[in-house]
């Protein structure tokens, strides 16, 4: 343990104290101080008397996690075109409530995030918001319609992160090989959302025994993997990589497994609610479990963990997707797609993860903070010193009530609602200021 020895010419921000700093990245898991000068991580040591003293603001962190700032690359901020919903203001305030640091946005707003302007239009926004960083990811195909490659080059240059058309799959093997031969150029990711719509277009839940017995129609399984299954061949000849979606299937993971065995650029994300729910709660109707992918069969949601054990899952992302009461109250047949849970992710991927021991605190944070910087390709997810300091402070050990109530989203179609969890986001620091005090 080693004490402070700060530059002179540095102005010390911030001095978070007797923290279990946890930075994965750089192999760091112990107690100890992180200072913050001029917007950035300037160390991680001891600091003396003198030091904290001259620092304006000094955080006692005894007991708490400090962490890099949580990132989750698949948010759905709903603006422009469904500001009622959620807006980029709104998303942002809910995000470092949450502990989220940096966000991604997917480009299926209305309309279709797909050239440089409203690439544009969407950090603007960010940056006015003030909260959390804004990124967002530009469509694959102009409208998201699977026919005509949109502007990726200049939505590369203005700064997207990676390309999907989220809540579809690009159904034409031909699009997509030309989709991962143009993107060779720009070193970005390409996203997919995988499900073939030869497999259940109409689909609104799982096919299988509940899906029978409700008389709903089903999203079979093989929708996704068969589109997965297509993309890894599509990738074998593009020299791009490739980042499979809300993977939800047992199948998913064994093509993913392969995939990954056989060295294809290839990574996988899943959301809180795969890990925590199965089809068997849409059994009510309650529209609030209508989500896509849908809630899969326990034997998916065992699979999932499993992945997510074998260190075949590279990111933790909640999928927020806000909707409107009045939208969620439709028929199920009816209602949109979707569950807005940013808010309490951390709570959730506790109790999918943290308490059935299939992760500690270490690996649970690689997942939400350097593993998924690393998908899109920033530099972020750790505490190293130089590095912007956004930074999170967790209470691993808070219990409470999930509350949709004090929720700063604008959308409350959440199904956890009185759910008895532990782990709570104290405070959350982005670029050296504190952005979020719980
Ligand atoms: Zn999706
Ligand atoms: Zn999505």
């Amino acid at each position: 343990m080693i004490g402070f020895a700060m530059r002179s010419d540095m102005k010390a921000q911030l001095l978070i104290k007797n923290g279990r700093v946890i930075d994965p990245a750089n192999g760091i898991d112990r107690t100890c101080d992180v200072l913050v000068a001029d917007g950035n991580i300037a160390e991680l040591g001891r600091a003396n008397r003198q030091l904290e003293s001259a620092v304006p603001e000094v955080i006692d962190a005894s007991g708490k996690l400090v962490v890099p700032g949580l990132i989750d690359i698949h948010v759905h901020f709903r603006e422009p075109g469904d500001e009622e919903e959620e807006t980029i203001a709104s998303g942002s305030a809910a995000a470092v409530a949450a502990g989220f640091t940096s966000v991604v946005c997917m480009p299926n707003t209305n309309p279709t995030i797909e050239n440089e302007t409203d690439v544009e239009y969407i950090h603007r926004k960010g940056r006015q918001a003030r909260k959390t960083h804004v990124y967002t990811m530009g469509a694959i195909t102009k409208g998201r319609e699977g026919v005509e490659l949109a502007e990726m080059g200049m939505m590369s240059e203005a700064g997207a992160v990676g390309f999907t058309d989220d809540a579809s799959g690009v159904q034409n093997p031909a699009v997509m090989m030309r989709a991962l031969k143009y993107a060779e150029m720009f070193d970005k990711v390409i996203a997919q959302h995988c499900q073939d719509d030869g497999y259940g277009r109409d689909g609104v839940m799982n096919s299988g025994y509940y899906s029978t017995i409700l008389g709903l129609p089903g999203i079979d399984a093989l929708a996704e993997e068969a589109m997965l299954w297509r993309d890894m061949q599509l990738i074998r000849k593009a020299n791009v990589r490739y980042h499979a979606q809300h993977i939800s299937t047992a199948g998913s993971v064994e093509l993913i497994r392969a995939a990954k065995a056989s060295s294809l650029p290839v990574t996988c994300e899943v959301t809180p609610h795969h890990l925590l729910l199965t089809e068997e709660c849409c059994a009510d109707y309650d529209t609030n479990y209508k989500v896509n992918p849908p809630l899969r069969s326990s034997e998916d949601l065992e699979a999932l963990r499993q992945a997510v054990a074998d260190g075949l899952v590279d990111a933790l992302v909640t999928d927020h997707a806000p909707h409107l009461r009045s939208e969620k109250e439709l028929e199920f047949l009816a209602a949109p797609f979707g569950i807005a849970s940013l808010e309490c992710a951390l709570a959730l991927y506790v109790k999918a993860l943290i308490e059935p021991r299939i992760l500690d605190w270490p690996e649970l944070i690689a997942l939400l903070t350097f593993k998924p910087a690393g998908i899109i390709g920033i530099d972020k997810g750790t505490l190293t010193p130089g590095k912007q300091a956004d930074i999170t402070i967790i209470n691993p050990n808070a219990e409470y009530e999930i509350d949709l109530d004090t929720f700063r989203s604008k959308s409350r179609n959440c199904p956890y609602q009185g759910w008895k969890v532990r782990g709570r986001v104290e405070k959350t620091i982005v670029h050296g200021e504190i952005r979020f005090a719980g």
